[in-house]
């Protein structure tokens, strides 16, 4: 096996995808990260948390955030390439999804404001008015570095999970305007010029069904700050995000979309980006598998090779198999994504299909990152713990990628859900037939509804075998579709 397609993220791309979106500005931006990016990503990741000004030398609150001046330029270089602008140019989302890719193969934590930024760009174009939009859309949509940044907040201190009960933020009406008063817990993206914010209406209705997706911008309309970074978060990677605590103080919002199914416009939310970390997910072990191929090739042991000792290679040709199942997943989530990111509730079919794809390749590529960049760490021996040279990084990368936009848990049971409600596996069988056995599709089919047959207490807490055979399956059947 010939895995020369690992080492850069274009040509795995090229060989997995059909028609690569904008290839000539990919090969572009490699060549950028190979003489510049890879030094200032890694250096980011090195100096650790950003530092949080709170106060200018007058007293002021400034609440700002500091980092090198290379981190900018890395930032701005993915808006600049078109990983926004093109989405609502383009009217397709396989240009952003494509860098994304791109980028997470360098640095999956700078995917992060990428995405964010398009869950407030999206759901703005989608539910907010004309005025709304035309004041705020097109600053997203910049093509040069004054572009302005999103952010989308839901998470409060009680958790994540189960937002129906912790979400606590308030929203009440005073004089025709919304103003919002909370603590959100987990804030990537701080200091973002925009962010999209679940609070809850006053008179306050409990459980999702009170809830409501709100634009808030981060200055008031007479300048001031309209919300305040409270501290930084100390994390164990993703450090080219800034994530922090942020305190809402009758801050001035915009509600999005209808008083009513506020709940369904946070999924939206969510359901984009985690499509985004699917294809994060990959790219990143794609990176983890390139790191341990460049070492194994010029690691002696034994008087040969590492990579040439029959063990280590069928593990290289395994992971390698894994890593383009692990594309065809996510790539398929990116694909039914952009054919329903326009959908409004009620939903078609196609976009329950898309539900239970995407939950089926957060949950499978986010796994799949973690076990892959743990075994390039073994790869590289002791080097590999080590600080100086980047195994260890992408482990710690990938630990968070399996966590926030929710959990393998929320993942298996928001998927659980729509297949049971929605009969979404009908509509993913139906899709991959073509490309298994009869034999092996009855297999499948049996095991799924019998699981769902179960008692709901049994359903739920044998989840987990389901769910992975089933993101398995998935897995393989596209990799045939795509020729294999
Ligand atoms: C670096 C980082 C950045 C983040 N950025 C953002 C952001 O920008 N915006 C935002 O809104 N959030 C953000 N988050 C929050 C993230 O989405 C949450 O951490 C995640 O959704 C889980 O919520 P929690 O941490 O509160 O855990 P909890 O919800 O408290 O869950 C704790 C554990 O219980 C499990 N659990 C919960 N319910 C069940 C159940 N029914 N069955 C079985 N197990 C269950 C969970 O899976 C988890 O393992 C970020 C998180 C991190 C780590």
């Amino acid at each position: 096996m010939n895995f020369d397609a690992l080492r850069t993220p274009l040509r795995f791309l090229d060989q997995e995808i059909r028609d690569i979106p904008h290839r000539d500005v990919l090969a572009a931006d490699e060549i950028w990260w190979a003489s510049e990016g890879n030094a200032i990503s890694a250096s980011v990741d090195r100096a650790g948390t950003p530092w949080l000004r709170m106060f200018d030398r007058t007293g002021a609150r400034v609440d700002e955030i500091l980092y090198s001046p290379d981190y900018w330029k890395m930032l701005k270089r993915g808006y600049r390439s078109g990983v926004l602008w093109r989405a609502f140019e383009e009217k397709s989302l396989l240009p952003t999804y494509a860098l994304l890719y791109h980028t997470s193969f360098y640095d999956p934590g700078v995917c992060c404001p990428y995405t964010v930024s398009l869950g407030t760009a999206v759901p703005l174009s989608k539910y907010g008015d004309r005025e709304l939009q035309a004041r705020f859309l097109p600053q997203l949509l910049r093509k040069d570095d004054s572009v302005w940044q999103g952010a989308t907040w839901m998470t409060e201190i009680k958790g994540g999970s189960d937002l129906g009960a912790n979400v606590e933020t308030v929203a009440r009406l005073a004089d025709g305007c919304w103003l919002l008063t909370g603590d959100k817990y987990f804030c990537s993206n701080a200091g973002a010029e925009l962010a999209v914010v679940a609070a809850r209406p006053e008179p306050a209705t409990p459980g999702v069904r009170g809830l409501a997706l709100f634009l808030v911008p981060r200055r008031r309309n007479d300048g001031r700050l309209n919300y305040f970074i409270r501290r930084l978060k100390d994390k164990i990677a993703t450090r080219s995000v800034p994530t922090g605590e942020i305190e809402l103080r009758d801050s001035e919002a915009y509600r999005l979309g209808p008083a009513e199914g506020g709940i369904y416009l946070i999924l939206e939310v969510l359901n984009t980006s985690r499509v985004a970390n699917s294809v994060a997910s990959v790219a990143l072990a794609q990176r983890a598998m390139a790191d341990a191929l460049y070492f194994a090739e010029r690691r002696m042991a034994f008087g040969k090779r590492i990579v040439d000792h029959p063990l280590l290679r069928r593990q290289f040709e395994e992971h390698f198999r894994n890593l383009r199942g692990a594309l065809a997943l996510a790539w398929e989530a990116v694909a039914l994504l952009n054919e329903v990111w326009q959908e409004r509730p009620p939903y078609s079919d196609r976009f329950h299909l898309f539900r239970l794809v995407a939950h089926l390749a957060k949950y499978w590529t986010a796994e799949f990152a973690v076990q892959v960049a743990k075994w390039g760490m073994e790869v590289h021996g002791g080097l590999g713990v080590l600080g100086e040279f980047s195994a260890e990084r992408w482990l710690r990368e990938a630990l968070i990628l399996a966590i926030w936009e929710g959990t393998p848990h929320r993942q298996m049971l928001d998927g659980l859900e729509v297949m049971e409600r929605k009969r979404a596996h009908g509509m993913l069988f139906d899709r991959l037939a073509p490309h298994t056995s009869p034999e092996e599709l009855q297999h499948v089919e049996t095991r799924v509804e019998r699981h769902l047959k179960l008692p709901a207490e049994e359903r739920e807490a044998s989840a987990e075998a389901l769910f992975r055979g089933l993101a398995a399956f998935t897995a393989n059947a596209l990799v045939r579709d795509a020729g294999d």
